[in-house]
Parts: structure tokens; sequence; C-alpha cells
């Protein structure tokens, strides 16, 4: 312990912690195996990244694929895995994201979108 920096997959947020030799060198991350630069510089990302990752989980539903969450969804979907994280300062987790779109999804369905 001691010397470890961290930083986090602007893929899925999943924390990753490196030691300090490996700065600026790209590696998978261990949770979604993307490809991520281990530096200490905050990487903003847009929130679509981590939803399109949690949308990938439903590929397999043609009722999902059928029916997308809209934009407004995504944002419902979103401040409710917030919440349940209730760490405002910590984005959603990947997990926590579609735990929210399983919660939310049959709602979302009842309300016919925009077409
Ligand atoms: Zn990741």
């Amino acid at each position: 312990m001691g010397d470890f920096l961290r930083c986090e997959c602007p893929h899925c947020g999943q924390p990753v912690e490196y030691p300090p030799t490996g700065a600026g060198q790209s590696v998978p991350c261990p949770g979604c195996q993307r490809s991520l630069v281990l530096t200490t510089t905050p990487q903003p990302t847009p929130e679509t990244g981590r939803f399109d990752l949690a949308c990938q989980e439903f590929a397999g539903d043609p009722e999902f694929v059928k029916h997308p969450p809209t934009r407004d969804q995504i944002g419902r979907a979103w401040a409710w895995a917030n919440f349940k994280n209730s760490h405002p300062a910590t984005a959603p987790t990947h997990a926590e994201l579609v735990d929210a779109l399983k919660k939310l999804y049959p709602e979302f369905k009842k309300r016919p979108a925009e077409r």
C-alpha cells in the first residue's frame, strides 16, 4: 500500500489503482475490458458512454431494442441510479445503471415514445 494512485475508467466508472510507474500507460479496464489511460487527470466523459454500455446488457431483449429509452428516460434512470448510490460526487457504476434501467424500463415501455 501507500504509493498507489487512483483513476476512474472513463467508460464504466470503475475505480482503478495503479503504481506511479504505470502512469500514462494504456491498459484494459478490470471492469469493462476497454482500454483506458492511467492518469490522475480527471477525464470528463459524456454520460451517454456509460449508458450505451448499460444498454448493451439488454441487446438480446427485442422489446428493448424496439423501444430504446429516450433522452428523458435516460436522464431519469441516471438520476435514479445516482440517488440509490447516494454519493452525489460519485457517478453511478455500470451495475447501478443496469439496475436502474431494469427497474425503470417496464415503466418506459408503458409510455409510448415519440415517433
Ligand atoms: Zn471500464
